[in-house]
C-alpha cells in the first residue's frame, strides 16, 4: 500500500529526496519507476486487446452449435473451427505470458518503492548539519577544563565504584557487552521505573514486547539488515533446517520494531487516537564499524535497555471534522509531547543538553521529521565538544502503517479507511544517561556520585554510589 501514484507524478521530487538523506544509490528508482509503470500500461493494453479476441473467439466456439448466429454460421461454413481453437490456444499462451511479465513489473516497482526513504519535512535542514534548538539544565559554557574540575570518564568511575565490569563481558559475549553490578544494576532499573513512571503519568499505555521479530516486520518500519552504507545493522538469528521455510526472525534493535509490528494488518478505531503506548525491551544492535572511537565503555553497545514510546495518530488529512474539535491528537502535538517527557526526565536527571532538529541525512528510512537530544558527557569533551545522543524522536507519517497495513477507520468522515501516521521516541536509554549521570554528578573529593533525587525511591532512598 505505498503511495506509488504520487512517486510516479513527483519522481523528481522523490529523487532529490533521496540525494538529500543520502540514499544516493535509489536516487533513480523514482524514474525507474515511472519508466516501469509505463511498461506496464503498454502491456494492459495489448493484453486487453488479446482478451477482447479471445473472449470473441470462445463466445464462437461455444456458440458453433445451435446458434444462427452470424460468426458460427461463418464457421460452420469455412470449416475453420481448428483455426480457432488453434488461435484461442495461441492467445491463451501470449497472454499467459504476459500476465507474467505484468507480475514481474509490479513486484519490480513495488520493491522499488518499498526502499525509498520517507519524505522530509519542511522543518528539517538540507545536508548534514542539525539546528539547534534548544538547552535543557543550559550548556555548561564555555566547556570547562580539567583545571576547573576533575572530570572522569564513565569507565573510570565505574571502575572506582566496581559497579561495571567490561573484561567478564569480554569473556561471555566479547567487546561491546558489559555487567553492571550492585548500584550500577539498581540505577538501570530505577532509570526504567521513572522513565515508565514520567510516561504512564501522561497516559501513556505499558506494553511489554517481544525482542525477536520477523525480519519483514524490522524492514517494513525502515530497519534493513543492513543501513546504507552497507553496514550490518541487526543480527538475524540462524533458522533450524526444519524452519527454512518460516520467516526468518532477527533480534529487535529497538521496541519501535514490535510495537509497530503490534497493530500490523489491523484496522484501528479513530476514537482510539491517539494511540500512545511505551515499552521496555532489550535493544540489539550490531554496530559493525561503528564503534571507532567508542570501543571502550557505555557509550556504543551491542545490547541495552531501552525505554521506547510508539504512537499511531490520526493522519494530518483525516479532515476539519477531527482536528477543529479533538485538539492534541495531531502527529505534531504528540512529537512535542514526547519531547516534554524527555526533557522533563533529564531536566530532573540534572543533566545539561541540547534539542537538535536533525538534518535530512540522519533521517534514516522511516522519519519525516527527527529531533535528537544530546547530554553533555564530560569524557567527551575532545570530541564532539562533549555532546553524545541520548534521545531520538521522529515523526513517520504513513510510511510505517501503509507497509504494515495498518489501518484507521475515520467514522466522522464516512467510515473511511485511511493510514494513521506513526511517532516514535526514545523515554530513556539506558547505557548512555547512566554514563552521563556517572560523569556528570561524580564527585572526586570523596569518590561518590550522587543520585538525582527522582531516582531515589526505586533504590531503596540510596542517596550516593560511594566509592572506597
Ligand atoms: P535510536 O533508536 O538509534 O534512535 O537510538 C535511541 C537511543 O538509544 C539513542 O539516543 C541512544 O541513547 C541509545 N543508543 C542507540 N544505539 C546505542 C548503542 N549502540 N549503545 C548504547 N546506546 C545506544
Amino acid at each position: 500500500a505505498i503511495d506509488i501514484k504520487h512517486i510516479r507524478q513527483a519522481p523528481g521530487l522523490y529523487s532529490q529526496n533521496c540525494i538529500d538523506r543520502n540514499y544516493v544509490a535509489h536516487k533513480d528508482a523514482p524514474w525507474k519507476i515511472k519508466e516501469l509503470h509505463e511498461e506496464w500500461l503498454a502491456l494492459q493494453l495489448n493484453a486487453r486487446g488479446l482478451r477482447e479476441r479471445n473472449n470473441k473467439l470462445r463466445k464462437q466456439l461455444a456458440n458453433a452449435s445451435g446458434s444462427l448466429d452470424e460468426d458460427v454460421v461463418k464457421v460452420a461454413q469455412a470449416e475453420n473451427r481448428d483455426a480457432i481453437i488453434k488461435e484461442a490456444k495461441q492467445l491463451k499462451t501470449e497472454l499467459s505470458g504476459i500476465e507474467e511479465t505484468e507480475a514481474r513489473l509490479q513486484e519490480e516497482i513495488q520493491s522499488l518503492a518499498e526502499d525509498l526513504p520517507n519524505l522530509s519535512s519542511t522543518h528539517t535542514p538540507v545536508g548534514t548539519v542539525p539546528d539547534v534548538v534548544g538547552y535543557i539544565n543550559n550548556h555548561p559554557e564555555p566547556v570547562p577544563s580539567e583545571s576547573d574540575r576533575v572530570w572522569r570518564s564513565h569507565v573510570h568511575i565505574g571502575a572506582e565504584l566496581g559497579i561495571m565490569d567490561f573484561s567478564g563481558a569480554a569473556q561471555t559475549s566479547g567487546w561491546g557487552w558489559y555487567f553492571l553490578l550492585k548500584e550500577g544494576a539498581m540505577l538501570e532499573q530505577a532509570l526504567v521505573q521513572y522513565a515508565l513512571a514520567v510516561a504512564r503519568k501522561r497516559s501513556w499505555k505499558q506494553v511489554a514486547p517481544p525482542s525477536l521479530v520477523y525480519s519483514h516486520i524490522a524492514s517494513a518500519c525502515g530497519f534493513q539488515p543492513r543501513d546504507q552504507n552497507g553496514e550490518q545493522q541487526i543480527y538475524a538469528i540462524e533458522q533450524a533446517e526444519k524452519d527454512k521455510a518460516k520467516p526468518s526472525l532477527v533480534l529487535a534493535g529497538t521496541a519501535e520494531i514490535p510495537l509497530a509490528g503490534m497493530k500490523a494488518g489491523q484496522t484501528l478505531e479513530d476514537s482510539e487516537l491517539p494511540l500512545k503506548t511505551v515499552g521496555v525491551s532489550r535493544c540489539y544492535r550490531a554496530e559493525a564499524g561503528a564503534r571507532g572511537v567508542d570501543t571502550k565503555g557505555l557509550y556504543r553497545v551491542h545490547e541495552f535497555t531501552k525505554v521506547e514510546m510508539f504512537a499511531w495518530v490520526l493522519p494530518e488529512n483525516a479532515g476539519e471534522d477531527y482536528f477543529t474539535s479533538s485538539g492534541g491528537s495531531t502527529s505534531e502535538a504528540v512529537f512535542e509531547e514526547m519531547l516534554s517527557i524527555q526533557t522533563e526526565i533529564l531536566e530532573s536527571l540534572g543533566l545539561h543538553c541540547r534539542i537538535l532538529e536533525m538534518p535530512t541525512t540522519d533521517l534514516g528510512a522511516s522519519a519525516t521529521r527527527k529531533r535528537d537530544i544530546e547530554a553533555f558527557f564530560p569524557s567527551r569533551r575532545e570530541q564532539d565538544d562533549g555532546w553524545g545522543e541520548v534521545t531520538s524522536t521522529s515523526m513517520c507519517t504513513d510510511y510505517q502503517s501503509r507497509r504494515l497495513h495498518t489501518r484507521v477507520r475515520l467514522e466522522k468522515a464516512g467510515r473511511k479507511l485511511d493510514f494513521p501516521y506513526t511517532l516514535n521516541g526514545t523515554a530513556l536509554a539506558v547505557p548512555r544517561v547512566l554514563a552521563a549521570i556517572l560523569e556528570n554528578h561524580w564527585d572526586e573529593r570523596d569518590y561518590s556520585v550522587a543520585i538525582p533525587e527522582v531516582l531515589r525511591p526505586f533504590m531503596g532512598g540510596l542517596e550516593k554510589i560511594q566509592g572506597h
